[in-house]
Parts: C-alpha cells; sequence; structure tokens
C-alpha cells in the first residue's frame, strides 16, 4: 500500500523565483485578531507555518494549488491567490 505522502513526493515543484502565487493581504490581521490561525494546520503542503508569536509565515513552495487556504480563511478574506505563472508550479504525476 503507497502512503500518500509517498505519492507527493513523486511530484515536482519549480519555483518562481521572487514571484509567489499566494500572499497574505495584511500580515497584521493574522496576528491581532485570528486566533484560530486555520490556514496553518489545514495547507497540505505546509506553506503556512504558526510560529507561535502570532505571526504567520507563507512559502508557496511546494503548493498543491488545491485552493484551501482561500477557502479556509473566510472571516477575514486575507489571503490573495492565484495560479502560478505557465511552466511554474507543481508538476503533478500520476500512477
Ligand atoms: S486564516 Fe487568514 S487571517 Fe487567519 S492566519 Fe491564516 S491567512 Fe491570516
Ligand atoms: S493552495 Fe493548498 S497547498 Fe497551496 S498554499 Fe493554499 S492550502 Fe496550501
Amino acid at each position: 500500500m503507497i502512503k500518500v505522502e509517498q505519492k507527493l513526493f513523486q511530484n515536482r515543484y519549480r519555483v518562481d523565483a521572487g514571484r509567489p502565487h499566494i500572499s497574505i493581504k495584511q500580515p497584521e490581521l493574522c496576528t491581532n485578531s485570528c486566533p484560530e490561525q486555520q490556514c496553518a494546520t489545514c495547507c497540505p503542503a505546509g506553506c503556512y507555518v504558526a510560529e507561535g508569536n502570532g505571526k504567520i509565515v507563507l512559502i508557496t513552495d511546494g503548493c498543491l494549488e488545491c485552493g484551501t487556504c482561500r477557502i479556509i480563511c473566510d472571516t477575514h478574506r486575507n489571503v490573495e491567490w492565484d495560479w502560478p505563472r505557465g511552466g511554474f508550479g507543481i508538476l503533478f504525476k500520476f500512477g
């Protein structure tokens, strides 16, 4: 039986250096008004990291383009979400 982690490891990711396709609009909102910080627990790729001091660090390398963070930040709508430019981002390998 192949685990999900092993399947994900088969994917490849091309980083668009300096041009992340997702960003947090107002980081201070995360710190001051979002105690749940659900993005940090819901992102399957671990792109959002709660630093423990109220700050959220977002690194989009490895993003699976699932759209969860855009939906889960429903109260504050604090996520600016776009697809990566052509040729960048995740390359899914099936099989
Ligand atoms: S869910 Fe939205 S507002 Fe809350 S910490 Fe994450 S990005 Fe910030
Ligand atoms: S789109 Fe999915 S994988 Fe990418 S940062 Fe958002 S939750 Fe994580």
